[in-house]
């Protein structure tokens, strides 16, 4: 580096300072948004510094090997184990490093609850509620990539983040494409909001070719490597319908100002079209490092690891309207933000039972949209409000007893 560019690299660190000086904590650190927040924090300190960006706590489901990896190479203060089995091992993988260490569920929601400037939640399911809403509490800034907290609990979400001073920053591809979009300036003058969708590995496949795939087809993505959850949620496009339900609660549109259309080389994450005829995009290659990096450094911009967009290489950009007889999950997820209440509770929790059992082989994948679907119709009162997180939690253990049945069922 020459004189000049080095000190303009000085410059720029101290422009950043306040940015880099954030304390980060980062539940579910060894899932797919794990690694890569991991991986942007990382390239910080090779490109600001090694004091940038220090990590307050980071957090693992079960794997203690890697947790206990990341854990010696990104020095947090704390590792937590959520398997409380998993304890000893992390306490021997970890001795002699000087990191603290915590196991089961309440030292994760604790973690959230330590002081850390952003907290990304990045659980996979229903599970990231209690720690995200822990974070709320003491008004820190969320980075939420998690997107079925929401879905299951989008108005007592509201509620925490009205009497606390939090911010959320979306992390899910199109919300952050759309919070980027609105730059601060609210949803008032918006006539619509269009969420892009790849359409997953089987977008071209007919009904016939679904009902005999495997797990291994379902969860191979086109576009984007993703936890196994997610990748078949984007199988069934009921990812698409929980980012729906999602963008109406972060950013209060109604669902008649809410649309997709199937973008198959995902580059365009999403469209704002305003009342004067303008319509905004957000472009980027597929590559979650580049939400990840904008919502750590929010309301800045840092360096990310993430490939760059070459359009040239990329050569076209294709739309068409989804296909809603093919893939039900989208509509009965629309259906669920309509009748709103308790719905999009049980639909979120149906979906992570049937899920689970698509991926455990025991059900085929056009099951998972008729499990959902009975779940709902089977479910008394399901436009019910709910106000409280206990009454959410209440519904959705009810729903995944529900559905857990009618698996049963299905498999017999
Ligand atoms: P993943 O399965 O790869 O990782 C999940 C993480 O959560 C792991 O660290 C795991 O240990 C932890 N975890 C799982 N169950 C837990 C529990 N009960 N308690 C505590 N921790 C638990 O998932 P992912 O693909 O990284 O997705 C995480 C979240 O982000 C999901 O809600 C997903 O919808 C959302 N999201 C992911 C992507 C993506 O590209 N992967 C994109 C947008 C949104
Ligand atoms: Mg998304």
């Amino acid at each position: 580096m020459n004189a000049l560019a080095a000190t303009r690299h000085d410059f720029e660190i101290a422009r950043l300072e306040p940015v880099l000086a954030r304390r980060i904590s980062v539940l579910g650190s060894t899932g797919s948004i794990g690694v890569s927040t991991l991986d942007v924090i990382s390239h910080a300190r090779r490109t600001y510094g090694a004091h940038a960006m220090p990590v307050e706590a980071i957090t693992a489901h079960s794997n203690v090997e890697i947790l206990a990896k990341q854990a010696r190479a990104i020095q947090p203060k704390l590792a937590v184990i959520g398997d409380e089995k998993m304890y000893g091992a992390l306490k021997a993988e970890l001795s002699g490093s000087g990191i603290e260490i915590a196991a089961g569920r309440a030292a994760v929601i604790e973690a959230a609850a330590r002081p850390s400037d952003t907290v990304m939640v990045a659980i996979m399911g229903a599970a990231a509620l209690e720690p995200a809403l822990a974070a709320v509490a003491r008004s820190a800034t969320v980075a939420l990539a998690n997107k079925e907290c929401i879905v299951a609990a989008g108005s007592v979400f509201h509620r925490a983040l009205a009497n606390s001073s939090a911010s959320v920053i979306p992390v899910d591809s199109e919300h952050n494409a759309v919070f980027q979009v609105l730059n601060g300036e609210g949803a008032h003058e918006v006539e619509k909001v269009t969420l892009t969708a790849s359409g997953g590995p089987f977008r071209d496949w007919s009904l016939e070719q679904m009902a005999a795939c495997t797990v291994e087809q379902a969860v191979a993505h086109p576009n984007w490597s993703m936890g196994a959850k997610i990748s078949v949620d984007s199988a069934t496009l009921m990812n698409k319908g929980l980012e729906m339900i999602e963008a109406h609660f972060l950013f209060a549109l109604p669902v008649d100002k809410l649309d997709v259309v199937v973008h198959p080389q995902s580059i365009v994450h999403c469209l704002v079209s305003y009342a004067d005829g303008s319509t905004l995009a957000h472009l980027s290659s597929p590559d979650m490092r580049t939400p990840i990096a904008y919502a750590l450094a929010w309301p800045r911009r840092i360096s990310s690891p993430s490939r760059r967009l070459d359009l040239s290489q990329v050569g076209q950009l294709t739309f068409r309207a989804p296909d809603y007889d093919r893939f039900r999950c989208l509509g009965i997820a629309l259906d669920c933000l309509r009748t709103g209440g308790i719905a999009p509770t049980i639909l979120n929790a149906a979906n992570e039972i049937a899920v689970e059992a698509f991926l455990n082989h025991r059900i085929g994948f056009l099951d998972i949209p008729r499990i959902v679907e009975s779940a709902l119709s089977d479910s008394p009162n399901a436009n019910a409000s709910v106000d409280t997180l206990e009454a959410v939690l209440a519904a959705d253990a009810r729903a995944r007893e529900l559905a857990s049945n009618i698996c049963r069922r299905v498999v017999n």
